[in-house]
């Protein structure tokens, strides 16, 4: 990722918001990376803390990256799915303020398209469209004999090793193992995008991330925001960069 040196990196949070509010207020194509920081503000977990995968570890005996293999699911899938559904289905998460500050960036026809690899399905739950789930969704499950879909509350409630109510089939979690491939036609479509984006709002990860990599090496434009509760040492790549909570910048951003 090669960038020009970052303008504002003096601007105070007002002058920031500032300028952000209105370059979105000029733009008709913004185009939303939302990362994991997004869902945590919502109560998910991030299986990447180490106070997390270490409990993980004691509970389960193996690490979260280990459970959630493609290997891991063929070769176990009774533990895989205790862990599934504890860890993941059973998470009661609470929408934010930056769902809503969406939702009203698409209504004013500004929102192009949500990219996303988190697999809990909120953004499209919430009214919001063209979100490209690149992780795949805990929503999307299907028999891996028959191809039947099932909704999450099937796979959570399901005692056991959920299997299909028509031919027995185990049933396949719609998300991407570690292990998988990305679906390319989902990558072809987040990266058109991306090239096409006048404005590319990156929400609660950082330009390191492989995924947001991907997508900002595919944008053209000048006007990469960058927002994180957390610092790191590439943020200086994005145009503006505000380390906040996103539910906390994204309403006030959002003309
Ligand atoms: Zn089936």
């Amino acid at each position: 990722m090669t960038k020009k040196t970052n303008r504002a990196e003096k601007w105070t949070l007002e002058e920031k918001l500032e300028y952000t509010k209105r370059v979105i207020e000029k733009s008709d194509n913004v185009v939303c990376l939302s990362g994991i920081g997004v869902v945590m503000e919502c109560g998910a977990l991030n299986f990447n803390r180490d106070d997390v995968a270490y409990r993980i570890e004691e509970e389960y005996d193996r690490c979260p990256e280990e459970i959630m293999s493609s290997v891991f699911y063929n070769v176990r899938m009774k533990q895989f799915y205790e862990f599934y559904k504890t860890e993941l289905l059973n998470t009661k998460l609470n929408p934010t303020a930056t769902y809503d500050a969406l939702r009203k960036l698409q209504d004013a026809g500004k929102l192009k398209a949500c990219i996303t690899y988190n697999i809990y399905g909120l953004a499209g739950q919430l009214g919001i469209e063209n979100v490209y789930e690149l992780d795949g969704s805990i929503h999307n499950n299907w028999c891996s004999k028959c191809g039947k879909t099932f909704p999450m509350e099937y796979l959570r409630d399901y005692d056991g090793v959920p299997s299909c109510d028509a031919c027995k089939g185990p049933i396949r979690p719609g998300i991407r193992l570690h292990g998988e491939r990305m679906r390319n036609d989902l990558l072809t479509k987040a990266a058109n995008a991306c090239a096409e984006a006048d404005v590319l709002l990156v929400l609660g990860t950082n330009l390191f991330d492989d995924m947001v990599q991907f997508a900002v090496n595919h944008y053209q434009g000048d006007k990469l925001i960058l927002v994180t509760k957390h610092d790191h040492f590439t943020d200086k790549a994005a145009d503006i960069v505000i380390h906040e909570y996103v539910k906390e910048i994204l309403p006030k951003i959002v003309p």
